[in-house]
């Protein structure tokens, strides 16, 4: 077993060997630009664009041509939520999405608040879900977009998407769903689920970083947006600039390998989970699982280590890479959103730490890491004066606290 361990795959993912071996040529030998129609440079590198658009097609059951290539899930976010406020603006102004969704659909979400659109936020239950008849109810006349996401990038639970695009149908409201952490992992069907825009990324299902792509219905409904980008008028127009060839490549090759692997794939990491979540919880007190226990994705595990700070435990563990829920690069320390919208409590949420397992993390590691979050949890806990307090008998909550 090699050192450090990797089990932060909701991050970013290590590019599979598959992938890479298939992009290569396309630096050095087939490196035209798709768009050049006059020699065999541009061909082969159309070609190949054409057989990358197919495979991502394919793995959400959608047509090649209703997806439109960009440089990630950000951009496509972007692209989904702007382009729809401005093509759509006579028919309405109003915008349905959730409290927990990215930072890259909420803040889009609040610049176009600024422009004059409204926003509702809807809330989620302790477990992290979305009730699709909050959804039914939010929406008006004046309602262009619902949009939200299959997959949480921290606690990993998978929204009811599924009922909420059959709302959207009924009610003929368009409807965007982020599916970066889900695509590759869970099955995704933009008919059965009645999605009409998909946003998704390679670098979460074993591509390259920097290529993503937005899926754009062209039947029943036919979807249109406004372009961010301005130019030669690439991608029918929605995404202008020179195709990311060997990007493209790329995307295709991860996608085929995962719509390949997935099942096989899934159960393993629903193994491993399950083998991480026991020994943890078995041997320690006090540790809590944040987000539904069944509705979520099979290599997310996120569990708060009450009485612990998450950035502490981190610190304490260098050779694992892990992610904890508070963003220490703050000013304030604050503890994830996310969280805080489960309405878990402040100190859980510091108490956090994402566990994100992939493809290429193995049983040993996951053993080696329950060792590892044992010792570092309870070196911690003997240093910490309110677990001290607490295994005395102290009640936290009687507690008066001077302030002086
Ligand atoms: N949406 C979700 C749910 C994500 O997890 C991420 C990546 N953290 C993004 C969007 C943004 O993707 P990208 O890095 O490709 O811009």
């Amino acid at each position: 077993m090699n050192l450090p361990i990797y089990m932060d795959n909701h991050s970013t993912t290590r590019v599979d060997p598959g992938v890479v071996e298939e992009m290569i040529p396309y630096f050095t030998v087939h490196f035209g630009n798709a768009a050049s129609r006059n020699h065999s440079f541009g061909w082969d590198a159309d070609k190949a664009v054409e057989v990358g658009r197919e495979r991502l097609a394919k793995i959400i059951h959608a047509d090649p041509k209703e997806i439109i290539f960009t440089s990630g899930a950000t951009e496509s976010n972007n692209l989904a939520l702007k382009g729809v406020a401005e093509m759509y603006a006579e028919k309405g102004d109003h915008i349905i999405t959730q409290v927990t969704e990215h930072r890259s659909v909420l803040d889009t979400a609040k610049r176009l608040e600024k422009s004059g659109i409204r926003v509702t936020y809807l809330p989620v239950d302790r477990e992290g879900l979305v009730d699709p008849e909050e959804v039914r109810k939010a929406i008006t006349d004046r309602t262009i977009l619902i949009s939200i996401m299959l997959v949480n990038n921290e606690i990993g639970v998978i929204q009811p998407v599924e009922e909420i695009g059959k709302i959207a149908k009924e009610r003929g409201v368009l409807f965007h769903c982020d599916a970066t952490q889900g695509v590759g992992k869970v099955k995704v069907d933009v008919q059965a689920m009645g999605i009409d825009l998909l946003s998704f990324t390679a670098h979460k299902l074993y591509g390259p970083k920097g290529i993503g792509a937005l899926y754009v219905r062209r039947k029943n409904p036919r979807v249109r947006l406004a372009p961010m980008m301005d130019g030669g008028g690439h991608e029918r127009g929605m995404r202008s600039g020179t195709l990311n060839v060997p990007g493209i490549v790329g995307f295709g090759k991860a996608c085929e390998i995962a719509m390949e692997v997935m099942d096989e794939e899934a159960a393993r990491l629903l193994r491993l989970r399950e083998r991480l979540r026991s020994g943890l919880m078995g041997a320690l007190e006090e540790v809590y699982l944040n987000g539904h226990p069944a509705k979520r994705m099979p290599g997310n595990l996120n569990l708060s280590f009450a009485y612990v700070e998450g950035e502490s435990m981190l610190m304490g563990l260098r050779e694992v890479a892990l992610s904890s829920g508070s963003a220490c690069t703050s000013a304030t320390l604050e503890p994830s959103y996310v969280l805080q919208a489960l309405g878990i409590g402040i100190e859980l949420a510091h108490s956090s730490v994402r566990f994100g397992l992939g493809r290429f993390n193995t049983e040993k590691e996951v053993d080696y890491v329950i060792g590892r979050v044992i010792e570092t949890v309870n070196r911690l806990r003997e240093m910490s004066p309110l677990y001290e307090m607490v295994k005395a008998g102290v009640d936290l909550k009687q507690v008066k606290w001077r302030k002086d």
